[in-house]
């Protein structure tokens, strides 16, 4: 039997142009969209305004692979880690962190990561396959209900900070942006959405031609390509000249905001010469922000975090040098939910 087609590959005029073709009301295709993209309906059967007759012949001229919640882990400082389950079996995790003024939603784009990033969980999982923009698309619905129901609003910042590389599946993240941001979906500012790389040059420069209109935060975690090849495989073939080049193209053709990250391993990349080739860095790049990141051990994986006097040094110097930082302490890590944590573990 071929498999049946997706039904939220459907546009809201395809979906209207099939109902027009089955001989059923125009009216019902909003309904059943709405339920796809707004109500966040995750099967044919809970559309409950729609005929069952309806339901059924839908159910059985479509599939509906909708994402399934399978567990929820709650963390002593309010973060909030869910395990979804794909249609084919996968697993992936998304986080919802709740600050004073904000709710930020850290999603995944793929199931594992086909980097080895040499401090990252993630890295240490085999790559099984990208996830498809619906699936995006339902972690951030999903993480928008909990956030409407634990604390009454809804999520204000998405982060694509979670499993995998979002440059590695292009398409599928900015699919899934388009409808995050669409009017008749969530209606999220692109404004408030960053996409965090490892550094693909070419599509970094790609999102330049596109236009996209959400942010973008760079992983550079070292700031001579001699130390990032060591931590980052990625670095052989996206060097750190490539990815500046890339960087200024972005700006230039999007003129939308750009972070660095830099996650500090004790006696790797914090002492005050790593700070001074930073600061180097930082000048060639149409940045605003660097962000240090606390590193968050991982078991099986040899690097420590940097102490807290280190980090100190370490900011004061960027600061001295007029890079405007921040240190971006960790959440959620008595539950594995923090950067760099998220492998599934049971
Ligand atoms: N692949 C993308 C997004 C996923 S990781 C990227 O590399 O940017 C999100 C951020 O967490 C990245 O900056 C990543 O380098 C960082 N990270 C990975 N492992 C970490 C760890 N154990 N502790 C702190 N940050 C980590």
């Amino acid at each position: 039997m071929p498999s049946l087609k997706n039904i939220r590959e459907l546009s809201l005029q395809e979906l209207k142009d099939y109902f027009v073709s089955i001989d059923d009301k125009k009216f019902r295709a909003m309904q059943a969209y709405e339920w796809l993209w707004k109500k966040n309906a995750r099967s044919f059967s809970a559309m409950s305004n729609l005929p069952l007759a309806l339901r059924d012949k839908l159910a059985q001229q479509f599939s509906f692979p909708a994402l399934e919640t399978e567990s929820t882990q709650y963390s002593s400082d309010g973060t909030i880690k869910t395990r979804f389950k794909t249609h084919d079996g996968h697993f992936l995790e998304g986080v919802l962190i709740p600050t004073e003024k904000r709710e930020t939603a850290c999603v995944s784009s793929q199931i594992g990561c086909s980097l080895s990033c040499k401090f990252c969980a993630t890295g240490l999982m085999e790559r099984k396959r990208n996830l498809h923009f619906d699936e995006i698309y339902d972690q951030v619905a999903i993480i928008n209900e909990q956030s409407e129901k634990t604390h009454g609003r809804k999520l204000s910042n998405i982060v694509f900070m979670g499993m995998g590389e979002p440059l590695l599946n292009y398409k599928n993240v900015l699919l899934a942006i388009d409808r995050i941001t669409s009017p008749d979906t969530m209606n999220m500012s692109p404004k408030r959405i960053t996409v965090s790389t490892a550094g693909v040059a070419k599509k970094i420069k790609q999102l330049g031609d596109d236009k996209v209109r959400f942010n973008l935060a760079l992983s550079l975690h070292a700031a001579t390509d001699e130390k990032r090849d060591q931590i980052m495989g990625i670095n052989e073939t996206n060097n750190i000249q490539a990815l500046v080049d890339a960087l200024n193209y972005f700006y230039l053709h999007t003129k939308n905001d750009i972070t660095l990250e830099y996650v500090l391993l004790k006696g790797q990349n914090d002492s005050l010469e790593d700070a001074a080739e930073l600061v180097k860095i930082y000048r060639k790049i149409p940045t605003h922000l660097i962000n240090v990141i606390e590193y968050n051990p991982v078991a099986g994986i040899p690097y420590t975090t940097s102490g807290t006097d280190t980090t100190e040094e370490f900011t004061r110097y960027l600061a001295n040098h007029r890079v405007n930082v921040r240190v971006r302490h960790s959440r959620g890590k008595d539950i594995d939910a923090a950067c760099g944590q998220l492998a599934n573990k049971e």
